[in-house]
């Protein structure tokens, strides 16, 4: 890995580490760019109360603190610009009707990464993508990633399989099956037409032991890459999603490159910044 465009900060109250540390890590490890996106803050009246509390949206940054992480990073891209190119970004969720927002935090950074963790639905409720999705939930996922990729604010959809970690089938089991291959392709033909980057994720690899069976893992899961392979014109890349400084290398990216060529698929290096 020369590359990484997907690092959290404490700032999120769930990941360890200021700019610094990641930066330094980063030059130990010889990268050549490194990407600093934390979960950007979610605004108290984009949901009720409880849906507030029960998407965990407390454990992203702060709005009223976006300047201080900003001028971080800035002081770290010009203390270190002769040894690494950092750059400067969010992870953001996408509620479709509050577009403007994304953009207000796309205008201060370089780029934004798109993960969606949760998702409004068509009758206004929020749904997680870890707990009972319905084949009709996975369609209201793939329709978000597709509103928030058509926006032309989103560089890259991270962990864009995410969508299997919690779908159940009509028998209630947790497979891959025809609704998932279909959401799955009109995910990646949307982010082909719109020019935006999938992440392979390596976050969710917490153990050697997980590492070890790729059939168990949720996200990275192969049959979505076993259909990207089919698309040869789709840009795709790897994302470390560290959540602390030594989770830049391991053995869960080491796991992540063996996935990738297991399955023979092809993957940029470097990311360009496309919107
Ligand atoms: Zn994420
Ligand atoms: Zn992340």
């Amino acid at each position: 890995m020369k590359n990484n465009y997907h690092t959290h900060l404490k700032y999120c109250n769930h990941a360890e580490g200021v700019t610094e540390d990641y930066v330094t890590e980063a030059i130990r490890l010889g990268f050549d760019e490194i990407a600093i996106t934390d979960h950007g803050p979610i605004p108290v009246d984009f949901m009720n109360k409880q849906e507030y509390k029960d998407n965990y949206c407390t454990e992203n940054m702060k709005l009223e603190f976006v300047p201080k992480y900003l001028k971080e990073i800035e002081a770290s891209k010009e203390l270190h610009k002769d040894e690494i190119k950092v750059l400067s970004g969010f992870e953001t969720e996408f509620i479709y009707d509050r577009v403007s927002f994304y953009q207000f935090l796309r205008d201060q950074v370089d780029f934004l990464n798109l993960g969606v963790h949760f998702f409004k639905n068509t009758k206004g409720h929020i749904i997680d993508c870890y707990n009972n999705l319905s084949y009709r939930n996975i369609e209201e996922y793939k329709d978000t990633c597709i509103k928030a990729m058509e926006t032309g604010i989103f560089n890259t959809l991270v962990h864009p399989d995410m969508f299997y970690c919690g779908y159940k089938n009509r028998d209630g089991e947790n497979k891959f099956d025809e609704f998932c291959e279909k959401i799955s392709r009109e995910i990646i033909e949307s982010a082909i037409k719109n020019n935006v980057y999938l992440e392979i994720n390596c976050n969710n690899i917490k153990s050697e032991e997980v590492a070890a069976n790729p059939d168990l893992w949720k996200y990275p899961r192969k049959e979505f890459w076993t259909i990207a392979k089919e698309y040869p014109e789709l840009k795709i890349i790897v994302g470390c999603d560290a959540h602390a400084p030594k989770r830049l290398s391991g053995y869960h990216v080491d796991a992540i490159y063996k996935f990738i060529d297991d399955l023979g698929l092809n993957v940029l290096e470097k990311m360009e910044i496309n919107h």
